[in-house]
């Protein structure tokens, strides 16, 4: 990973005529300046979440051998699409609280500084590929809903139920629950929002993801209730404590990826099923450009995965963009971004540890970062992203907050 240090003697090689003075304290300008001088790397570089799955190598591979870069981000967007145990994206993502699973997706290719996107999209397998398809094939950028579907099947698409029996059976898990977590009421950012205080009975909603010892009674019988839940519902044995924790604290995932070939063309994608049992309806960060996505050859690529609606208020992946347009590192940026969503809750950490937040950020010189709004998962273990550069490797995420998330 490329430091401060690194960068700040790059600049001051690169950006002509420095006096010594100002070598040591680049000013922006000659910051922003030495960003326009970079070179692209000597070997593509792709950034993404860690999904353990070998199309991160074939996607390498289609790089070097000259593939589009939009084309290799999709080649592991629709993997993912497909893969019915990924609960986060496409075919059998956690659907909304009617039981359906609405996809957003959403790409910008650098060479053609086009973009496309899709949005709360129904009964249509690859969300990415709509996006794709809304980009070269509309005088569009964004088709959302019914429309989006009509648009997709058009265009020889194929339509059928995104719902898989897996996901179904968590969905009415969570619908005959009559305790779970929804999205209705006044939002963590509203000033009558109530901090979910230590129950006394089992008649309450949102189970923080690190309960104190005052929650394990509740906890303990909650699980127990939704376990014979479970049982009656036909959830196989193996299959319960996973649908029970879905209910109780649902997955969230999302996958971005970030592209860079040698001759400095870029693209980026984001694609996901967007937070389980949401209104439906809703847009989460995924299909905005410039949120869950943005991607400028000039400068680098970012996405992000996590609290949607935070990061659409930071506009994240184009402020991360546009910090390393000024000079910052892609770890620098991504911590500004981070720093504009806690600047948002003015610091109050009773809201912050609700949200969760990761950036995947790569600059047009090939260095990169994985950002995280906390240090560590809710099991305890670092926050990771993924990253090929000719050995694919997991690293851990640089961070702003040590601790985990509550929910
Ligand atoms: N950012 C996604 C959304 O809000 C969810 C996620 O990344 O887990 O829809």
């Amino acid at each position: 990973m490329t430091t401060r240090r690194d960068f700040l003697s790059r600049s001051a090689m690169t950006a002509a005529g420095l006096g010594a003075a100002a070598m040591s304290q680049p000013s922006q300008a000659q910051l922003a300046e030495s960003v326009k001088q970079m070179q692209p790397p000597k070997k593509p570089v792709i950034i993404t979440r860690d999904t353990g799955d070998r199309t991160i190598d074939e996607a390498y591979k289609m790089l070097l051998d000259g593939a589009d870069t939009l084309d290799a981000c999709d080649h592991v967007c629709l993997a993912r699409e497909d893969d019915p145990n990924d609960h986060s994206v496409g075919y059998g993502g956690l659907p909304n609280e009617d039981g359906v699973v609405e996809l957003d997706a959403c790409c910008m290719h650098g060479p053609t500084r086009m973009a496309g996107s899709v949005g709360a999209l129904p009964n249509i397998r690859h969300a990415c590929l709509v996006s794709r398809l809304v980009m070269e094939r509309t005088g569009h950028i964004m088709l959302v809903g019914q429309g989006a579907e009509r648009f997709a099947v058009m265009e020889g698409l194929k339509r059928e139920d995104m719902l898989s029996d897996e996901a179904r059976k968590m969905w009415l898990l969570w619908k005959e629950d009559r305790n779970s977590h929804n999205f209705w009421g006044p939002p963590l950012s509203s000033p009558q929002w109530k901090e979910p205080s230590p129950p006394p009975t089992l008649n309450h909603s949102a189970i923080p993801r690190h309960p104190g010892p005052e929650w394990a009674e509740v906890i303990r019988a909650r699980s127990q209730q939704l376990m014979g839940m479970a049982s009656d519902l036909g959830i196989p044995p193996h299959e319960r404590a996973f649908a029970v924790e879905q209910v109780l604290w649902p997955t969230t995932g999302t996958i971005h990826i970030s592209v860079l070939n040698t001759k400095g063309e870029m693209s980026g994608a984001t694609t996901t099923s967007g937070q389980a049992w949401k209104i439906p309806g809703r847009l989460g960060d995924s299909p905005i450009i410039g949120a869950g996505c943005y991607t400028d050859q000039d400068v680098g690529s970012a996405g992000a995965t996590g609290s949607g609606e935070e990061n659409i208020k930071v506009a994240g992946a184009h402020t991360i963009v546009d910090c390393m347009r000024q000079g910052m590192t892609p770890k620098e940026a991504g911590l500004e971004a981070l720093r504009r969503i806690v600047r948002n809750y003015n610091g109050d950490m009773n809201k912050v540890r609700y949200l969760d937040m990761i950036y995947y950020i790569l600059r047009k010189d090939g260095a990169y970062a994985g950002v995280s709004l906390w240090s560590t998962t809710a099991s305890g273990k670092p926050k990771v992203f993924c990253v090929h550069d000719g050995e694919k490797r997991v690293e851990n995420c640089a961070w702003l907050l040590q601790g985990t998330t509550t929910n």
